[in-house]
């Protein structure tokens, strides 16, 4: 049956692509080899710098995120070597998943989920790593399946003080132009990204972020690689071309997504999802149930993970909003399956969508029977109203 109006697609990721960007991207496929073709190909290398914060390469893949998941081990890691990976999460857990799938040893340091990564822990580690086997720390910078981001420059500043040389490699998958993110600054050495959040674009494109140290170890070392090199793909980009075919009409919607964010300016945007998730949040308390993230100093500004009461699922309660209100909301993921949903708040997102898919949330909270206490909607209003 038809549904009229917008479906609310309310899942932290893919996000909203906006009709701005679906209009940039209804062009015909242009030559990648020809003359054209070297200023659109320039025109988003450049961008996506100024969107990481860097001042180094920026690969831009036609995979999604996962492929720079693996873009990011493959060039760097060898078999047989080691990577700390903090499981803050479902994605962290399945980034370490992948590492041991290409032979490299993948040290998890576990949390209960409930928080980012803690930098004391990673020091304390690193410290005890006296013969320096671990060569890389690899941590997500927005944990998508709990609503926690990570402080990238504290774990930063903890590597440096254990005297430790690992390479810093972070997942800003769901954190990139939604949070802060400052490549050159926090001294990362490979970020991974993904076109389908923050960025705005349908799922398509991935990007990989590499410092200076971290392209002199991919010459040394890494895995056995072809489709993912860095080097192979560096060499055409000098001149905006790539070894193979790109994603044309993605690229034509990238550079109309990084036009986009410097309109409205990155600190506009951060600013913009932060008062989301503070509303988000005042929602969430005033209903008397609880935020997956514990730790106050990372709670997502990127999605709001709630928990449902003992004996209600999460997953019933996410039927009923999408049958009776035409939205998405994000399921739990692995270990707290059933027992969270996800609320995005990222991307193309205004006040008064938040307050429509708050009000969604608190009718099926109702319909679905789940104990909770009225006003949480009008509750997230007074934040808004400021
Ligand atoms: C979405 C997401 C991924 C996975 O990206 P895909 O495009 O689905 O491969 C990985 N990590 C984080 C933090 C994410 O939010």
């Amino acid at each position: 049956m038809r549904k009229a109006g917008r479906h609310f697609l309310q899942i932290p990721g893919p996000s909203h692509v906006p009709d701005r960007i679906l209009r940039a991207m209804d062009f015909p496929v242009m030559d990648h080899r020809g003359p054209d073709f070297a200023g659109l190909g320039q025109r988003v290398l450049s961008g996506m710098q100024t969107i990481f914060k860097t001042t180094g390469p920026v690969v831009i893949y036609p995979s999604s995120g996962t492929g720079a998941w693996e873009a990011a081990l493959v060039n760097v890691l060898a078999p047989g070597d080691k990577a700390m990976m903090v499981e803050t999460g479902h994605f962290a857990s399945l980034w370490g998943h992948l590492a041991e799938s290409l032979g490299i040893e993948a040290e998890i340091l576990e949390t209960d989920w409930r928080a980012g990564v803690d930098p004391d822990a990673v020091e304390q580690r690193l410290r005890e790593d006296s013969a320096h086997l671990i060569k890389a720390v690899c941590v997500v910078h927005n944990e998508t399946s709990t609503g926690a981001t990570s402080r990238i420059a504290e774990v930063r500043k903890a590597i440096d003080a254990a005297g430790h040389p690992a390479l810093l490699m972070v997942d800003t998958i769901s954190g990139l132009a939604s949070a802060d993110f400052q490549f050159d600054a926090w001294g990362v050495d490979v970020a991974v990204s993904g076109s389908q959040k923050g960025l705005m674009l349908p799922p398509g494109l991935s990007f990989n972020a590499i410092s200076e140290k971290a392209l002199a170890v991919a010459k040394e070392s890494g895995c056995k690689r072809s489709y993912w090199d860095w080097e192979s793909m560096l060499k055409p980009n000098e001149t905006g071309y790539f070894p193979y075919t790109p994603a044309t009409n993605l690229l034509y919607g990238l550079a109309e997504a990084i036009d986009m964010l410097h309109e409205e300016g990155l600190e506009n945007v951060f600013a913009r999802h932060q008062r989301h998730g503070e509303a988000a949040r005042k929602a969430v308390e005033t209903w008397e149930l609880e935020v997956q993230c514990q730790q106050p100093l990372d709670f997502s500004p990127v999605l709001t993970a709630v928990r449902l009461p003992d004996g209600h699922d999460a997953d019933a309660f996410r039927a009923t909003t999408l049958k009776q209100f035409d939205m998405s909301l994000g399921n739990g993921l692995s270990k707290i399956a059933g027992r969270v949903f996800r609320i995005g708040h990222l991307g193309d997102f205004n006040d008064l969508m938040l307050v429509a898919t708050l009000g969604g949330v608190e009718m099926g909270l109702s319909l679905a029977g789940v104990p909770h206490q009225s006003g949480g909607v009008a509750a997230a209003m007074e934040r808004l109203k400021k």
